[in-house]
């Protein structure tokens, strides 16, 4: 599933390919994805200059004079350039012809993704409102998990992967920051000291950062022909690495489920 890195990576990878270029023509082959692509998006489009290609959560908003096109990935879908007139495969479901010659190509074989259309001011809009802080930003950070985290009883793990709380913290992310803060997964959320609230903020930034900077390298795919996006190699300490060796003691990690999601700890480096 593509996380906040790889969307930022594909935000950087098409952005100089797509801002200050007008849609001259947009192809819908097909509308259903997780909700139905406006039947006049179009219209809504063609003739219209990209002034920015923006981030909001996983979120891509590309801004227009009239309005914000916001298109999600889902589970699987990419965003591409390519030549003006390439075939189409068996799952590229949206054409954008850009002038001068360039075609962004949405792609997405299990179709969980979104492509939308909001008249106005994107962070109004139904799915982006009611959005915790982006985790790079300057209003995220250890105070403000604390002074959220009150008395719930909720385990840390689903308490910073809730949208609420914070955008972008998928589970690997959670598993790693987690681990290189010593923090265990099912501790209660409103039972961890600011101190360590303050290491974790610190650790899901480095992560966060780590994995966009890795995803630097493969910025040629957005624009090769034939190019996936690929997931980042980053180096990961836990996740996926149940029953092996904990890196810093050598205690074999545990794997749990918690909230349906793959959990790797250490019971001895975590607490
Ligand atoms: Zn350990």
């Amino acid at each position: 599933m593509p996380e906040l890195p790889e969307v930022e990576t594909t935000r950087c990878g098409i952005d100089p390919h797509v801002t200050d270029k007008c849609f001259a023509q947009v192809v819908v082959r097909q509308p259903r994805l997780r909700w139905p692509i406006p039947a006049n998006l179009p219209e809504l489009l063609t003739g219209q200059r990209v002034e920015a290609v923006s981030r909001r959560a996983k979120y891509l908003l590309f801004k227009l004079p009239t309005g914000t096109l916001m298109i999600h990935l889902g589970m699987s879908g990419s965003l591409r350039m390519v030549a003006a007139g390439t075939e189409p495969g068996a799952h590229d479901h949206v054409d954008f012809q850009l002038s001068g010659g360039k075609m962004l190509r949405y792609t997405d074989p299990r179709r969980f993704g979104a492509i939308l259309w909001m008249q106005g001011e994107a962070f109004e809009h139904e799915l982006l409102k009611n959005l915790g802080p982006e985790p790079l930003s300057e209003t995220f950070g250890g105070e403000y998990l604390h002074g959220l985290s009150g008395q719930r009883k909720v385990p840390v793990k689903s308490f910073i992967m809730d949208g609420h709380v914070v955008v972008g913290v998928g589970n690997i992310y959670a598993n790693e920051a987690l681990f290189r803060a010593g923090i265990h997964p099912k501790r209660a959320a409103g039972r961890i000291s600011l101190s360590r609230y303050q290491r974790l903020a610190k650790e899901i930034k480095e992560t966060l950062a780590e994995a966009i900077a890795s995803g630097g390298t493969t910025l040629k795919d957005f624009v090769g022909g034939d190019g996936k996006p690929g997931y980042f190699k980053q180096s990961l300490q836990v996740y996926g690495r149940g029953g092996l060796p904990c890196v810093i003691c050598g205690e074999k990690l545990k794997e749990i489920r918690l909230g349906q999601r793959s959990t790797v700890f250490c019971s001895r480096c975590q607490r």
